[in-house]
Formats: structure tokens, C-alpha cells, sequence
């Protein structure tokens, strides 16, 4: 990854990196480039001769751009991507090699790869695991130092063909829905160009920038990627004056060369800025394909991390680096791109386009009603508890924010459709019009978890270092399922074509009413929403281990296998996959806090106490009072003690795995180790403070 680009020209270098079809058809025969071109955009698949011509051209294209070796770029279920590389040499008996690339390794990748989790999906005499080539998103290339590797972004299956990745089971979800959509538009007589409907997908991304210098010098963000301890410095967040703010020289020239090597990899990166932080950063691509969006936003991750370290920087992508403060989330816009070529979450013009995108907002009012225990549990991991319903981010309680236009649109449709109201003519849906919404029609609600924003919704509660397509894969399967209830009941009356207009009506209004509990344009962060949702009787699963259960809940495995999107044992894995990290996760930040504590900060203490003790020792028979100074004394040695006292009970708990007990215990260790903070000489704490980490300079 150079670090400038000189004079050289976005246009010139945007997508330089990536086997687009605009640069397959440089390398490949028209045959080739158009049997490609339908397996990408329809699906089709491609016959072994094809594929062997492909894979000759991206191996010719990739070893111009240096590329030495390749991998089968995957998304294994640790959350992050996973590659193995082989080089394309195959040496020749006379001595020297050849470089090759066949369809097949192209096609079908055996990593075996049996050290990642499978919760029990691969028994060990059957351990094999493959990776099979994904053509709807392209391969790229990723910059070394003496060159350079081709990455083929691919699916990671089992022996039996069950999913062990993210990946699978999300291009199943677009299946769903794809075929649920298509449905619908068959109802409403829409001309669909390919019976092909498409999710669209623009992810925000927060993170934190931090000097690699103090970085190394705090083991617990090294380890577990927070701090541990830590106090909140005199002033942080409180003045707004971070956010929007004018960025940094350092941090400027950080997002420069994050741009430009997004931009060779063909990922539309937009827009930067300072967030709400000290040390905190947001960029946001142009939306794109779902799959394609997700796979993008995994490489945006990688390269923040890669850049900031040429920069002196390390990027935290964790929930909640520091407590107190602001964390990091990843904002999920999510949209319907319909088999017509058009959004059908904009509002439109014509009252049939506002036909389709009422019912599909009804469908999303019910999607999330009946399903979100399991949007919950899509987001759920250690990390994100620290941060959901924390000073910023959305609570654990799924609900939905229409804004004001759109409610009085949807309470219409509850009371019949034919009602005028305050800023509404009659509505009727179908035939009526409808008055069109103005694309910023909705006012925007920041504490939503989940908020119509114009022309798309927006997921908020997807944590920073997540995989979003644990809430996609989600998104997609209860939409389909919602859609699928909807359009039976309307299809039952179909032939009677003259009443489908009051059929629809029907339907929708009886959605409303029933789901209408899960819509909240208020304040999602006070504490009054949580007494009203528990009227309401929204679910609020708070932690990760309570939400994990519902992935083994009746009701979601026959949805998931209704869809054929997660088989019950592909269900059951992942809930013993994530229900181990979580418990991993937290004997490693005890076993990361026991050995700071013991080792950097109970010397730092003790060493101050015996500072104290000596000057209260040496002045004793004086003249002068040291009343105050023995009370520091006291001070110092209580929160000593107690530290002492509380990795005692921490090391019983780690031994035990007792995961709640740990957790909590230690919290009352962080309010010690921290108190001793605010206490010891500045030049003696062992950990740089958080006043130093968040100032960037
Ligand atoms: P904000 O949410 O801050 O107002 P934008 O409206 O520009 O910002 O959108 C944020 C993200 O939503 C961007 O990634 C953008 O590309 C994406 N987005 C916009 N339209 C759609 C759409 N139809 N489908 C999916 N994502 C979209
Ligand atoms: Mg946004």
C-alpha cells in the first residue's frame, strides 16, 4: 500500500486494484466476459472450460499488478477474515517454474483451516473445510512490500456443505428475500427486468486513533482491545467541540492514504470525519450490493488498521475503548432494490410506488415486532453490551423510528385509510394518491435503534469490530418472512383483482394494529423508554448470554430452516461459537487486568505508600502537622488493599469460570485501580492516562 499517489488522478487509480468486468473484458474472450457476466448478475454458474479461461486472465491481471501468490479470502465465524495464501509457482523438471492458476483452484479452495470454530459442525475425522469462489464479489489485490497477494473473496463450507462462515449464510438471506420481493412485485403487477430483487447496504464505521507509543504501554489495550482501567480526563466529549471539528494535520494525512487505498480497491469510500470523542473517526462508503457492502466493509477495517500503523497510530475498532465516553458503532443502511431497478423504500411519486413502499414498511413494522429477540442477538457480543444503552449508543430495546410524517401516514392506515389527517389528504393505498414524502421528511432521531432515514432504514446497534452480516443475514430472513405472511393473504384474493386495492388495505391496517407496540419516536436513551417498553412488552435482553438464547428457540430455527438459511445444527453451532467467545473474551480481560494490577499498578501503589510513610516516619516528634498527609496515607493504602483483596476474590472466579461473577468483580476492581489513579504521582502511574491516549496532537 503506497503511501502517496502523487499527482495521479482518482479516476486513474479507482478500482486499479480490483477484477472488475470492467477489466475482465480486457482479459478475457467475449464468451468468457459474458458467461462471467451472468453468473454475476443472474446467478448462473459457470462451466469448468469458463472457469479455467478466468482464472488464467485474473492470474495474468494479478501477477501485473505483482501479485506472487493467492488466497481464498474468507469469513470465518471469529468475526474476522481469514486467508491462506499459495503461490502460483509450479516448478518445471528441466528447473525454473511456471506460473499457473487453474479454474479449479479458482473454483474450490480445500484450506482445511480446522482450527476455526465450528461449534461442533465438524467432527475431528471429518474435519475438512473448503472455500468456494464467490464471482458476485471480485477479487482484489492486496499490496506488500516485495509483492503482492490476489485475494478471492469466497464462501467456507464443511465436508456436509453446512456453512462455518458469514458469508453463506448471508447470500442465502438474499435468496429469501430476493424471492419474497419478487413476489410482490408480481402481486402489484410491477415489469421486473430479471426476476432478481437485491438488498443495498451503505456502512458507517467509527473508530479511535491512538499513538502506537502509549498503545504499547497499556497491555489491556494490546490484549483485549479496551482499556481495562482508566480514568476520565478533566475534559473529553463535554463540549461537542470534537465532532465535525477541523481534523488534525496527523489525522488528515492518515484518512489521505485510507481514501486512496480504498479507492484502488474499488470501494466508493465518501465521507470522514471527527466523531463525537477525543480521538475518534467516522468514515462511510457509497452504499453498494449488500454482499459486496459487507465484504468491503471487512476490507475497510483492515486497511484503517494497516494505515494507521505506517502512521504512528493504532486504530481501535473495539465498542467501547474507553469507559465513560462515546463508543464506537457501525451504522447500517439498509435498503430494497427491486426487481423494477428501483429503491422501494423511497417514497415516490406515484401512488403505486407508494403502495409498494407502505407494505414494505409494514412488513419491516412486523419484521422487527416478531423478531427482535433475534436482531438483538444479531449484535450481541461482549463488546457491544459495554456499549449498547451506554451514554450514546441505542438500548437493548428494538423499535422503530418512522419519524412524524410517515406515523400519521401509518396511523391513518390503521384507522381504515380513508381518514384525513393534519398534514394529509384521504389516503387510501392503491388508487389514492398518496401524497409523496419528501426525501427529508423524517427529522432525524439519533437514539433510535432502528430509524427510517428518507429512503432507506438505519440499523444502529451493529457493534464497531462486528461483522455486519450476522444483522443483515438476520434483516433479510424476517423481512422475507413478514413478506412471505403478507403476500399469502393477498394472494388468497388475487383472482378478485377489483377488490385487491381494499384486500391490501386490510392486510396492512391489520399489521398496524397488531404491531404497532414496536413504533417509538421518542428519546431511546432515557430511562422512561425502558418502563414504556416493558409496558409494551418489548423484549430487552440485555446481555449477551440472555440473547443467545433465543438462536435455540423453536420458533427461530423453523424460520432460519423455513428459508433455508441456517440449517438447526448450522443455528446451534453459532450460539456455542459465540456463546464461547463471550466466555473467552472475559477470562482473557481478567487474566489481562490480574497481571496489570499485580504487576504495574500494586508496586506503583505501595511504592507511594512507603513515600508517605517515610515522610510521616521522619517527621514524627516535629512540629507539623501531617494530619492531612497520613489521611492520604490512609487513602492510598485503603484502595491498595482493596485491589488486594479483589484479585483474591477475581482469581477464585477465573478458576471457576464463573463469567457474571468475574464481570462484575471486575468492575469493583477498575473503581480501585482507578481511585489510586486520581492519587499517585502523575510521572509514576504505569498506564499512559486516558488524557494523553485521547490527545492525538
Ligand atoms: P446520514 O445517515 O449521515 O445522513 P447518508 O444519508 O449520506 O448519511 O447515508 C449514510 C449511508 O447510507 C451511506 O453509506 C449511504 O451511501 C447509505 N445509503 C444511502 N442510500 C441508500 C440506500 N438506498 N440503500 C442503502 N444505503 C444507502
Ligand atoms: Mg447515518
Amino acid at each position: 500500500m503506497k503511501e502517496t499517489i502523487g499527482s495521479q488522478k482518482i479516476s486513474e487509480v479507482y478500482g486499479e486494484n480490483v477484477f472488475s468486468l470492467k477489466t475482465m473484458r480486457n482479459y478475457l474472450s467475449t464468451k468468457a466476459y459474458r458467461a462471467l457476466r451472468a453468473t454475476i448478475k443472474e446467478g448462473r454458474s459457470l462451466d469448468s472450460e469458463i472457469a479455467d479461461e478466468v482464472a488464467d486472465a485474473m492470474k495474468k491481471w494479478a501477477v501485473s499488478k505483482g501479485a506472487t501468490h493467492f488466497t481464498h479470502w474468507f469469513q470465518p465465524l471469529t468475526g474476522t477474515t481469514a486467508e491462506k495464501h499459495d503461490s502460483f509457482i509450479v516448478p518445471l523438471a528441466e528447473g525454473g517454474v511456471v506460473l499457473k492458476f487453474s479454474g479449479k483452484e479458482l473454483i474450490k479452495g480445500e484450506p482445511d483451516a480446522s482450527s476455526f470454530p465450528s461449534g461442533g459442525l465438524r467432527a475431528t475425522f471429518e474435519a475438512r473445510g473448503y472455500t468456494a469462489w464467490d464471482p458476485t464479489s471480485p477479487a482484489f489485490i492486496k499490496e506488500g512490500t516485495k509483492g503482492s497477494t490476489l485475494c478471492i473473496p469466497t464462501a467456507f463450507y464443511s465436508y456436509h456443505g453446512e456453512a462455518l462462515d458469514k458469508k453463506t449464510p448471508l447470500l442465502r438471506s438474499i435468496n429469501a428475500l430476493s424471492k419474497q420481493i419478487t413476489r410482490l412485485a408480481d402481486l402489484f403487477d410491477i415489469p421486473q427486468k430479471a426476476k432478481r430483487a437485491h438488498v443495498t447496504l451503505g456502512v458507517e464505521q467509527e473508530y479511535f486513533l491512538v499513538d502506537k507509543r502509549f498503545y504499547r504501554k497499556r497491555p489491556d489495550l494490546i490484549q483485549t482491545g479496551r482499556t481495562l482501567f482508566g480514568r476520565k480526563p478533566a475534559k473529553h466529549q463535554q463540549m461537542g467541540d470534537h465532532y465535525f471539528g477541523a481534523i488534525k494535520g496527523r489525522v488528515m494525512a492518515f484518512m489521505e492514504d485510507v481514501d486512496w487505498a480504498l479507492w484502488k480497491l474499488g470501494i466508493p469510500s465518501k465521507t470522514r470525519h471527527n466523531e463525537v470523542c477525543p480521538a475518534q473517526f467516522e468514515i462511510a462508503p457509497i452504499y453498494e450490493e449488500q454482499n459486496l457492502s459487507i465484504d468491503h466493509n471487512m476490507i475497510v477495517m483492515e486497511v484503517l488498521k494497516q494505515v494507521a500503523s505506517k502512521h504512528g497510530f493504532v486504530c481501535l475498532l473495539h465498542e467501547k475503548p474507553y469507559a465513560g465516553v462515546n463508543g464506537s458503532g457501525k451504522h447500517n443502511n439498509w435498503s430494497i432494490l427491486g426487481p423494477d431497478g428501483k429503491n422501494w423504500l423511497s417514497p415516490g411519486e406515484s401512488p403505486h410506488d407508494n403502495a409498494i413502499f407502505l407494505t414494505i414498511i409494514c412488513a419491516l413494522i412486523k419484521a422487527i415486532d416478531e423478531h427482535a429477540d433475534l436482531l438483538r442477538v444479531s449484535v450481541a457480543s461482549i463488546g457491544n453490551d459495554r456499549r449498547l444503552g451506554a451514554n450514546e449508543a441505542p438500548p437493548a430495546i428494538l423499535s422503530i423510528f418512522l419519524g412524524e410524517q410517515l406515523t400519521d401516514v401509518i396511523k391513518q392506515i390503521e384507522k381504515g385509510g380513508a381518514k384525513s389527517s393534519k398534514k394529509t389528504s384521504v389516503i387510501k393505498i392503491g388508487k389514492t394518491a398518496l401524497p409523496p414524502l419528501p426525501r427529508d421528511a423524517t427529522d432525524r432521531n439519533r437514539t433510535s435503534p432502528f430509524a427510517f432515514t428518507g429512503n432507506k432504514f438505519e440499523f444502529r446497534a451493529v457493534g464497531s469490530s462486528q461483522n455486519s452480516a450476522r444483522a443483515n443475514i438476520v434483516f433479510n430472513v424476517i423481512v422475507a418472512e413478514a413478506l412471505d405472511a403478507i403476500c399469502t393473504e393477498l394472494e388468497s384474493k388475487k383472482a378478485d383483482s377489483g377488490k385487491f386495492n381494499a384486500r391490501l388495505q386490510k392486510v396492512l391496517r391489520g399489521v398496524v394494529k397488531k404491531h404497532k407496540r414496536v413504533l417509538f419516536n421518542g428519546d431511546n436513551y432515557g430511562g422512561e423508554w425502558a418502563k414504556e417498553a416493558e409496558k409494551r412488552r418489548l423484549p430487552n435482553l440485555k446481555t449477551t448470554p440472555q440473547a443467545l438464547k433465543v438462536l435455540k428457540s423453536k420458533k427461530n430455527i423453523a424460520l432460519f430452516e423455513k428459508h433455508s438459511v441456517l440449517s438447526k445444527s448450522e443455528l446451534i453451532s453459532r450460539h456455542e461459537i459465540y456463546s464461547e467467545q463471550y466466555k473467552k473474551v472475559v477470562d482473557i480481560e481478567a487474566n489481562a487486568a490480574l497481571t496489570i494490577v499485580k504487576t504495574m499498578i500494586i508496586p506503583a501503589a505501595i511504592d507511594y505508600a512507603g513515600v508517605l510513610a517515610r515522610v510521616l516516619n521522619d517527621t514524627r516528634g516535629h512540629a507539623i502537622s501531617l494530619k492531612r498527609t497520613k489521611m492520604l496515607l490512609r487513602e492510598v493504602s485503603a484502595h491498595t488493599e482493596k485491589a488486594l483483596i479483589l484479585i483474591e476474590e477475581l482469581e477464585k472466579y477465573t478458576d471457576g469460570n464463573k463469567t457474571d461473577k468475574i464481570i462484575t468483580c471486575m468492575e469493583r476492581l477498575r473503581e480501585s485501580v482507578d481511585a489510586l489513579e486520581g492519587l499517585l504521582p502523575a510521572g509514576k502511574w504505569p498506564l499512559p492516562t486516558y488524557a494523553k491516549m485521547m490527545y492525538l496532537g
